[in-house]
């Protein structure tokens, strides 16, 4: 078959070299992708967050199967083109997409179906959020409804932080999705996501990850939009798993269905779990990037044949070939990032290393530009690997990293501390 990804980072390329693997992948073309995507497929540029201009793109390539990457094209409704249109879709609609693109919205799913969270109101003016900040106290966490690329989340430690965040969200720091604010109570625990195929009614789990969120070893330093990542996450254990199952994600997917929208895609589950507790963050309606990367170097080629299974409506009849096996991912990025960075410093080495289904480096911002790759993005490379433990797989990545020459990168050298 015909096979469409849209985006452009780490995680469709990993996405693209795991759908490639399987045979029933005849073509394969990803839009607008990236330097790393370009060595395994086509790319083709056109906007991919303009519904019509998907579909157009599907109908005059005879694509089967398109695969939706990132929130934006999912937020302005293109997966509701492509089903409009009779394309099989891989992505929730727009309506079911708001459990990502709506705080808010999420918070009401998870009163209706009872799934445990952090206690919350909501506010559209500033004078009455900053009295609930001061009668609650810190710490606290503020929320700008919608979607502000990771960084509408204040975690405020003290209550001025708090208050000041109120000002920002409510002067237009974060446009209309600072419109509405949540204002949550800070929850304490260890943070790990579950993603977990939905096809509308049944779901079938693919995996645990924890990310790296801060830029610094030692997680210090600024927020980014993740450094690094591993799967499995011990911290979800058999028992926190089936919690999580019964008490937030089936309860959330039958009231998604309830409502008219049922959710059809890969859920990704924020949780923030306390003496074997979990407790819903967030939800997001794609993949995580960088978590994707480990998934796919886990689960290799059946990826298409699950996600196919979703889009078709038959999860019921699909199953995980589970390797017992662990992955981890080194985020590296350009000098600088979460910061103003420099584009265009050339990388070196890359075709010196292994390219396997242990080894792979997937590709986030770079171009190819005269016959060099150069970096024209923030977070750049993800060097990844698998092992049969965690210690084997993060030793992998680190030898693949010593391969790289780019002196306009770095990474963090400790990817994987909780764990091991
Ligand atoms: P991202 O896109 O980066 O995942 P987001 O904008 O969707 O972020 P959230 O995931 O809701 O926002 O929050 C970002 C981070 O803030 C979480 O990963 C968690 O570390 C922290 N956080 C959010 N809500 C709470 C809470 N109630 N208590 C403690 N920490 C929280």
């Amino acid at each position: 078959m015909n096979i469409l990804i849209l985006g452009s980072g780490g995680r469709e390329h990993a996405l693209a070299w795991a759908v490639m693997q399987n045979p029933k992948c005849d073509k394969l073309i990803v839009a607008p992708g990236n330097a790393g995507i370009e060595m395994i497929a086509e790319c083709a540029s056109f906007d991919i967050n303009d519904g019509a201009a998907v579909v157009g793109f599907v109908e005059e390539n005879a694509i089967d199967f398109v695969i939706i990457g990132p929130e934006a094209p999912l937020a302005a409704g293109v997966a509701d083109d492509l089903r409009a249109a009779g394309v099989l879709t891989f992505g929730p609609s727009k309506a079911a997409a708001q459990l990502e693109a709506s705080k808010a919205f999420t918070k009401e799913i998870c009163d209706a179906s009872g799934a445990p969270t952090a206690g919350y109101a909501r506010f559209t003016e500033a004078a009455p959020a900053k009295d609930y900040i001061r009668a609650q106290g810190a710490p606290i966490v503020v929320k700008a409804d919608g979607l502000a690329a990771g960084k509408g989340v204040i975690v405020a430690m003290d209550e001025q932080a708090a208050l000041d965040a109120i000002d920002d969200m409510f002067g237009g720091e974060f446009g209309a999705a600072g419109a509405e604010v949540v204002i949550e109570e800070f929850m304490e625990g260890e943070e790990a996501s579950w993603f977990i195929l939905c096809d509308g009614e049944n779901v079938l789990p693919i995996g645990t990850a924890q990310d790296h969120k801060r830029v610094g070893d030692g997680d210090t330093g600024p927020n980014t939009g993740g450094m690094g990542a591993y799967s499995p996450a011990p911290v979800m254990s058999d028992s926190v798993i089936q919690k999580a199952m019964d008490e937030i994600v089936k309860p959330t997917v039958v009231e998604m269905a309830k409502r008219g929208m049922p959710y059809q895609g890969v859920l990704y589950a924020g949780f923030m779990i306390k003496d074997g507790q979990p407790r819903l963050v967030e939800y997001n309606c794609r993949f995580g990037d960088p978590e994707c990367q480990v998934l796919m170097m886990r689960l290799g080629a059946q990826v298409l044949d699950l996600l196919l299974a979703t889009a078709e409506g038959r999860l019921d009849q699909a199953q995980v070939n589970w390797a017992d096996d662990h992955a981890i991912t080194v985020v590296m990025a350009a000098n600088g990032y979460p910061g103003a960075y420099a584009k265009g410093s050339e990388i070196k080495g890359l075709g010196g290393l292994p390219e396997d289904s242990k080894n792979m480096v997937f590709h986030a911002g770079t171009a190819l530009k005269d016959g060099v790759i150069v970096a024209v993005g923030g977070r750049v490379l993800n060097v990844t690997a698998r092992g049969e433990s965690l210690k084997e797989a993060r030793d992998r990545a680190y030898a693949m990293i010593e391969g790289i020459e780019w002196p306009g990168g770095f990474n963090r050298t400790d990817i994987g501390w909780r764990a091991l």
